[in-house]
């Protein structure tokens, strides 16, 4: 087997103990004699798998008892819909206040204005998404249906490091939060937001799960324009089978659960990914040789862009990234340059491996 470290931004790394265990249990899970794929998602052994998740995921995060665990279909840009159909039924003119920090929320942005008044709070897009405006300068609404930010730029790589304190100004809006890149990744007071969503295939296992953990009180407020199918209400009477869910998704995130559960929870796994965001950046700021255009503050743990002053040197800089088994380096190709996304399943061995590399690199072509 080659052994390489992957730096993908998604779909991404998964923990090698958890494709082990799928693989072992491919053809005949648990001696039901059946693949999960092959399982009625009705039976008993699929609601097995897909309690423990809910129940698994909840834990992990300390999801309060009046919160909703949503298994979803359509990824975080169906979110950029679901969220406004869901949410503005019972105020339909009320305003959707929003923050742009990147290329993932200038898309919430565009699609949320399909449905209702968007008010964009902020734009960092002036500073090249280099920092996030900051609160107290945001022009909020009195009072808007919501108040959506996206947590964690997977682009360009900015991250929200505290909850935005703004209730008082919003007269208590909920926070929506786009988190598929981060969630899990650090800890979070998951109550001090409406709805938290995310695709599943940055750090939780393979495209085609999203979900969404929603307060109770934001279910049943659709407008009747929302597909049965995504409406939350009829999803959480329904146990998130209201139609046939993602059944394999939920069950390889089900084992990421657990395997995040062995490692110490999310607050170890925050620890350890606090150390491997240091070491890198630390190698991009020792040297003139690499640059991070995100200003220190706001810096994602998640996903790293950079760029190498010599761009002419970006085709070698891969070439020989992939030779010492570091791959998929290449930057989004809006944004160019490199991107290391350091997600929970990429060990601390992977991002020594990249600095090491890197000082190599900067010290053969400087
Ligand atoms: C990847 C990503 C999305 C889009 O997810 P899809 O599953 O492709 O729809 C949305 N928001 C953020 C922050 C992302 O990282």
């Amino acid at each position: 087997m080659t052994d390489i470290f992957n730096f993908s931004a998604g779909p991404a790394v998964l923990p090698k103990e958890v494709l082990q265990q799928a693989a072992s249990e491919m053809l005949d899970w648990h001696g039901s004699g059946m693949s999960v794929m092959e399982m009625s998602h009705r039976g008993p052994e699929f609601m097995s798998i897909m309690d423990a998740a809910q129940r698994d995921l909840r834990d992990l995060l300390s999801v309060p008892e009046n919160y909703q665990i949503l298994f979803l279909q359509g990824g975080g840009l169906g979110e950029n819909a679901i969220v406004p159909m869901n949410l503005m039924g019972s105020r339909p003119d009320a305003t959707i206040d929003m923050v742009h920090t990147g290329s993932w929320s200038g898309k919430s942005i565009q699609e949320a204005a399909k449905y209702a008044k968007v008010n964009v709070a902020a734009s960092a897009q002036g500073n090249g998404f280099s920092r996030i405006p900051d609160v107290s300068e945001w022009n909020l609404s009195a009072s808007p249906a919501y108040v959506h930010l996206c947590t964690n730029e997977t682009i360009d790589g900015v991250e929200f490091h505290s909850v935005p304190d703004i209730a008082e100004r919003t007269a208590g809006a909920p926070i929506v939060a786009d988190m598929s890149s981060h969630i899990l990744s650090r800890e979070i007071d998951v109550s001090a937001y409406g709805v938290i969503f995310g695709g599943a295939q940055k750090n939780i296992g393979p495209a085609g799960l999203t979900i969404a953990i929603v307060r109770d009180d934001l279910i049943g407020h659709a407008l009747p324009c929302c597909p049965s199918a995504f409406d939350w209400k009829k999803i959480a009477d329904n146990g998130s089978m209201y139609n046939t869910p993602p059944t394999y998704g939920i069950y390889i995130a089900g084992l990421v659960f657990q395997w995040l559960k062995r490692q110490g929870g999310v607050a170890a796994l925050e620890q350890r990914n606090i150390e491997k965001a240091q070491l890198l950046y630390q190698c991009l700021d020792s040297t003139d040789f690499y640059e991070s255009r995100v200003e220190v503050p706001f810096r994602s743990r998640m996903n790293v862009p950079f760029y190498l002053r010599d761009e002419r040197l970006n085709a070698a800089f891969l070439a020989e990234a992939r030779e010492h088994g570091l791959i998929q380096l290449k930057g989004h190709k809006s944004v160019g340059g490199m991107r290391a996304s350091i997600y929970n399943a990429m060990p601390l061995e992977g991002v020594q491996a990249l600095v090491d590399f890197m000082q190599e690199f900067a010290s053969q072509h400087s």
